[in-house]
């Protein structure tokens, strides 16, 4: 099982899409064993955007996560870092294929919805970076015999 961290961003939440997107990562099997709304600051998003703090777009990206509250979400699931990045879709919605969150809800290179980790490695330092140990809560997933074959999980 792995555990990764999505973000509802502010092109999310201001639209009004949380529920929609919350039930795509449901319906998939995708369980959710931590979720909170927090409000980003600069200290924060220097962190996690430390890829890109000298972009030229860095200032503008900035500004666009603190619009709103976020989501912080923390998916499990057998090889959910890939999975769910699979669902993201390519970062720019205009390219991103349709069926993916990104190609289905957003025209954007920036307000493009989720934020999802691309490592197993990410997800680790990302779900330390959003939430407590004890903000994870894991528990049994009721459908899992039928999510899952024996030998997969
Ligand atoms: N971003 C942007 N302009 C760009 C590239 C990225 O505003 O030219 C923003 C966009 O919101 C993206 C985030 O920076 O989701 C993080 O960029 P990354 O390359 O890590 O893409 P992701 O992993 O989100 O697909
Ligand atoms: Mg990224």
């Amino acid at each position: 099982m792995e555990t990764t961290l999505v973000l509802l961003k502010p092109s999310c939440v201001s639209r009004g899409l949380i529920g929609e997107i919350i039930n795509r990562f449901e319906r998939r099997g995708l369980q959710i064993v931590g979720m909170k709304m927090m409000q980003l600051d600069d200290d924060k998003l220097r962190e996690h955007y430390s890829h890109l703090v000298n972009k030229p777009f860095f200032p503008a990206l900035a500004k666009s996560m603190k619009a709103s509250p976020i989501v912080a979400m923390a998916l499990q699931g057998v090889e959910a870092v890939t999975v769910v990045r699979g669902m993201t879709g390519y970062t720019n919605g205009r390219t991103a294929d349709p069926g993916t969150i990104r190609g289905d809800y957003s025209m954007s290179n920036q307000q493009n919805i989720v934020h999802a980790s691309d490592s197993i490695d990410s997800a680790e330092k990302e779900l330390a970076r959003f939430f407590k140990p004890e903000e994870i809560y894991p528990y049994k997933h009721a459908l899992a015999e039928y999510l899952y074959a024996p030998d997969e999980y």
